[in-house]
């Protein structure tokens, strides 16, 4: 079986039109085929949205809570909402057509479409995931960048679509060879008013003693699917869990910190802004292992 494969959706969206009405609701392409317009609002204006999904054992992780935020994104830049019973079947066709053993991730794509067709175009692409180990276990290091914005620019600015999962990544990119110059895997995003939000492709969890807290709420960022789970599985273990605005000295002093997400998982911070931080191997190594063995 291949290691890849794409779908692309007839109707992505019952309040516009099929792009074909003679053609069946998803088609399964080759991923290195040409399937995508060179005037599509995606490619052009970064004009969408996306998610992605971790996939283990062929299961999509956090299916119901992906496809939330999906809408709320498609509402949030006021795209024709997602008909998710069509996303549902999409992304089971884009698992179903790869090896089913290795650990995945599909990602969802709903853009605007060609300019002036009114159509929106959709795909579900499905492909093996890289090995996240050392990541895992040893821990990355990782740098604070400011984001530029205040923290309460979701309420002042709707317009910057704060929160949004926009397939606009350019930033979250090169915040990443910003980080590398500095010898980081990675970055913390702080509001231009000095609180800690986000990373460019997680969210940031820590432990303060027996509580396990996460920026929010109405930060003007996502609300994490695996932070979710993980709040989950640390109260499955006795931990509290809560909302908290936490600058980054808060960070440099807490007893962990971690950056989540859907396909690296917990990958435990070692050094922040140059300096070493306590690393929780035990309870790191017991939300990857829920981590990996969560199924919706
Ligand atoms: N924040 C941003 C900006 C992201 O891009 C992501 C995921 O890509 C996350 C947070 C973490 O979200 P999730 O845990 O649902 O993967």
């Amino acid at each position: 079986m291949p290691s890849s494969a794409l779908i692309l959706l007839n109707r992505p969206s019952l309040s516009a039109a099929s792009h074909r009405h003679d053609a069946p609701a998803l088609t399964l392409f080759d991923p290195n085929s040409p399937v995508l317009s060179a005037l599509d609002l995606s490619a052009t204006r970064g004009d969408g949205i996306f998610e992605t999904i971790g996939v283990g054992h062929g299961s999509p992780q956090a299916l119901e809570h992906h496809l939330r935020r999906f809408t709320e994104s498609a509402r949030l830049l006021e795209l024709p909402a997602p008909d998710i019973e069509v996303w549902r079947k999409a992304i089971a066709a884009s698992i179903g057509a790869i090896d089913p053993e290795a650990e995945a991730a599909v990602k969802i794509v709903l853009s605007r479409g060609v300019e002036g067709d009114n159509r929106p175009t959709g795909w579900a692409y499905a492909s093996a995931t890289p090995d996240y180990t050392a990541e895992r276990v040893d821990g990355i290091a990782v740098i604070t960048l400011d984001r530029g914005y205040r923290h309460d620019v979701e309420i002042t600015s709707p317009w910057l679509l704060a929160g949004a999962k926009t397939l606009s990544y350019a930033v979250n990119r090169s915040v990443l060879r910003e980080a590398a110059r500095h010898g980081a895997d990675d970055v913390i995003f702080v509001s231009s008013d000095g609180f800690v939000l986000e990373g460019p492709s997680s969210t940031v969890v820590y432990r303060v003693g027996e509580s396990i807290l996460t920026p929010g709420p109405r930060l003007g960022i996502l609300d994490g699917t695996t932070q979710a789970s993980i709040f989950r599985c640390a109260e499955s273990l006795g931990l509290e869990t809560g909302l908290a605005k936490p600058t980054p000295v808060d960070l440099g002093i807490a007893d962990a910190v971690w950056l989540v997400s859907s396909v690296r998982l917990a990958a435990p911070v070692m050094r922040l802004d140059g300096l070493d931080i306590p690393v929780d191997r035990e309870l790191t190594a017991q939300l990857n292992a829920f981590l990996l063995a969560v199924r919706e």
